[in-house]
């Protein structure tokens, strides 16, 4: 798979932080709550312990809507 040279996005990359591990795992958007789920099913029992950084995710959510081409009107 060769990146894409186009300007195409690729997947951004989303960091899950979990306080308890003290650890930040960087996954793909479209793994991120596939990831958490299975974090915390694994290691916590299932307890809702790891997430994505607030500030994180108010990002993912402009990506998100550039995504869907809501804020891309270059058509
Ligand atoms: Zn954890």
């Amino acid at each position: 798979m060769a990146p894409s040279a186009d300007g195409s996005d690729t997947d951004p990359q989303v960091p899950i932080f979990c306080p308890d591990c003290e650890t930040t795992s960087r996954v793909s958007l479209p793994d991120v709550a596939d990831a958490i789920d299975r974090h915390n099913e694994h290691v916590h029992d299932g307890d809702d312990v790891a997430s994505v950084d607030p500030d994180i995710a108010d990002r993912i959510a402009d990506l998100a809507a550039k995504d869907l081409g809501l804020l891309d009107d270059d058509s």
